[in-house]
């Protein structure tokens, strides 16, 4: 890591504890019982997240990073935590925990367009879509068949 993406990624870790996203996930985290270490960029990582929502292999409150997998399966993805860093990254700029809100509202206006929550929410879009596991495929018009 460069010494200004470091520098960056303090910041961030310092913001998102400030703003209280960072807390927020560290409580998620003791109260599913799920064991948070020390990651890359700052990050918290947890693994062995149990409970049955949010419906993701992984997500992000504040710099806290929730798995369902194990830290090895976790290490094969490096993708997977690139996404979930990005996440951390728009913690930050929603300024905390505003973030959950203006999620909620970007994944229900993608479920409105096509059934799903990523493929129409800018901020999975900005995450990486591919990244986070999500499949990228256009969506194909239907042909009317006529009556
Ligand atoms: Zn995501």
């Amino acid at each position: 890591m460069s010494a200004p993406a470091g520098r960056r990624a303090r910041l961030r870790a310092a913001w998102n504890m400030a703003n209280l996203s960072t807390p927020l996930g560290l409580l998620v985290a003791a109260l599913t019982g799920t064991r948070v270490v020390r990651g890359p960029e700052g990050l918290l990582l947890g693994f062995g997240y149990r409970p049955r929502l949010p419906r993701a292999g992984a997500f992000t409150v504040g710099n806290v990073v929730l798995f369902r997998a194990g830290p090895d399966d976790v290490a094969a993805r490096p993708r997977l935590l690139a996404h979930e860093s990005r996440h951390a990254s728009q913690y930050a700029l929603c300024l905390g925990l505003p973030f959950l809100p203006l999620y909620g509202a970007a994944a229900g206006w993608s479920v409105l367009r096509c059934g799903h929550p990523a493929p129409h929410n800018p901020f999975e879009v900005r995450a990486g879509l591919a990244d986070g596991g999500y499949r990228v495929r256009p969506r194909r018009r239907r042909k009317r068949t006529r009556p």
